[in-house]
């Protein structure tokens, strides 16, 4: 497995010890607009992210952090696109409902 250093990241991970100028730029976004999905870009960036949840960072890019976006994408063109996160819709009473 790349160290943390060579995948752009300091030891701790923190978003500041980012070397890649790109990546830290993006751990400052992320965490000024969806502090939530900050551990999902440090897994993605230290190289401890499974494929899925890969793919969930780069439609949240994608779409902004706007998880209904991402529902109703309508690049289906995208090779991510039948993989995309988001397309189940929570329901009242628990249930869940595909769009
Ligand atoms: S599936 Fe849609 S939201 Fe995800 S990366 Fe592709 S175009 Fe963007």
């Amino acid at each position: 497995m790349a160290s943390a250093n060579k995948m752009g990241a300091g030891q701790s991970g923190r978003p500041s010890e980012f070397s890649d100028p790109r990546r830290a730029r993006m751990m400052r976004q992320v965490s000024e607009d969806r502090s939530s999905a900050v551990s999902l870009f440090l897994r993605v960036y230290t190289g401890q992210a499974s494929p899925r949840e890969a793919i969930k960072a780069k439609c949240l890019e994608c779409c902004w952090m706007d998880e209904v976006g991402i529902r109703e994408c309508t690049g289906t063109a995208c090779p991510l696109w039948a993989f995309r996160p988001f397309q189940k819709v929570a329901r009242k009473g628990g249930g869940h409902e595909s769009h």
